[in-house]
């Protein structure tokens, strides 16, 4: 996805900002009317009703009905999308949540037709239409994809507009050499490739990092209400975005180099959902480890690996094989000998059978390349699942 900067005239802004308020209305109504909903009952309002119920509150509430029609819809149909990846068991992903205001703002336009909605007005600027507001200018600061059938206009913490043009990215031709990776994903290191190489995903450099500690604590002291409290807000959101820019792009690029380079690409099938609902526990038992967990799965969500694998499957389709990842942390990936002592530490790995050593995150992505339904040893030929955490939680624990 590309993001642009999109920059409204006052009067223009305003009306984003009531496009805004209203796809946020309408989809916390139906995050509401799903709340008590679990997979496997009936009862949740379909897309079709929530329409017709759509209908009637434009009816009841001028303010709403004031506002673009096709705006609130889409936020209905972007619901309905969303309850539906959260549903598909291939690859889930977070239950759609409530919006707040201020934070997630933002709607998505679905281009007209066989039309075009952009027109580009020189070198550097672009205007894209927008019910009710017009032609709004943004920075055409790199080619619009061709073949974009909607756009979403977002406004970020630090009140600046984007709007990003959503299409699926072309299949990228496999190169035919008859290579397969294995990718396994790390926290310190955010992916290790079976061929040795380890990406990372650029965070903010260390001197950003002051400056947000420094920014934070300047929001703690600061009144409530005050000047200086919302400057530092605004200055935390700035770098926030900054970082999420990153996280993006990276994935992007990341993704397609992989594509071109290998015809096989195997990834664990980790369900991050899972592990992010884990570190909770209930009421009845509360989790174990819930620090430790939770700072893992910060690590895991801001690694971006699950934008990274669902790029991948955009940009190779068919290519792209989930591995049962039991073991593959434990396994020797020279003899095939699984002992969980052969991991040493988070980084290192030392077969404990045959003497072979490589970094620990590098010998799992050459085992999920192998693609091995790997057993434990002297096991039963069932491979359990096993908790690949503790050497992860073990650092972790050390870094908060
Ligand atoms: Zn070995």
């Amino acid at each position: 996805m590309s993001r642009y900067r999109l920059f409204p005239v006052p009067a223009q802004e305003a009306v984003l900002r009531d496009h805004c308020a209203h796809a946020r209305y309408v989809w916390n109504l139906a995050v509401e009317q799903h709340s008590h909903w679990r997979p496997g009952r009936e009862g949740a309002p379909g897309y079709l009703e929530q329409c017709r119920q759509l209908t009637q509150a434009r009816a009841k509430h001028p303010w709403l009905a004031a506002g673009s029609q096709t705006v609130q819809q889409q936020a209905l149909r972007d619901f309905a999308w969303a309850m539906a990846a959260y549903l598909d068991r291939g690859n889930p992903v977070r239950r759609p949540s409530w919006r707040k205001a201020g934070r997630n703002e933002g709607f998505r336009i679905v281009g007209r037709r066989r039309q075009w909605d952009v027109r580009r007005l020189s070198r550097r600027t672009g205007a894209v239409w927008i019910p009710k507001a017009g032609w709004v200018r943004f920075r055409w600061s790199r080619l619009v994809p061709v073949g974009a059938k909607s756009y979403r206009v977002t406004m970020d913490r630090a009140g600046r507009w984007h709007v990003a043009f959503t299409a699926i990215p072309e299949p990228i031709r496999a190169p035919d050499n008859g290579e397969v990776v294995g990718i396994d994903r790390g926290v310190a290191v955010s992916a290790a490739l079976s061929d040795g190489e380890l990406l990372t995903v650029p965070g903010l450099t260390g001197r950003e990092r002051t400056k947000l500690r420094r920014l934070e604590r300047k929001l703690a002291r600061a009144k409530r209400g005050s000047n200086r409290r919302a400057q530092a807000r605004l200055a935390i959101a700035r770098l926030r975005a900054r970082e999420t820019d990153r996280r993006k792009d990276w994935a992007e690029k990341a993704s397609t180099d992989i594509a071109r380079r290998f015809d096989m690409i195997r990834v664990e099938d980790l369900q991050v959902r899972k592990m992010t609902r884990s570190a909770k526990g209930t009421a009845v038992s509360p989790g174990r480890n819930v620090r430790a967990k939770a700072g893992l799965n910060r690590g895991i969500l801001r690694s971006g690996w699950g934008l990274m694998v669902r790029r991948l499957e955009d940009k190779a389709p068919g290519r792209v094989e989930k591995v049962n990842p039991a073991f593959t942390s434990q396994r020797c990936s020279a003899c095939g000998h699984v002992d969980a002592n052969s991991r040493e530490s988070q980084a290192r790995f030392a077969c404990t059978a045959c003497g072979f050593a490589c970094h620990a995150d590098v010998n799992a992505a050459r085992n999920i390349a192998a693609g091995h339904a790997v057993t434990a040893r002297g096991g039963d030929g069932i491979a359990r699942p096993v908790n690949r955490e503790p050497h992860l939680l073990a650092s972790l624990v050390g870094r908060e």
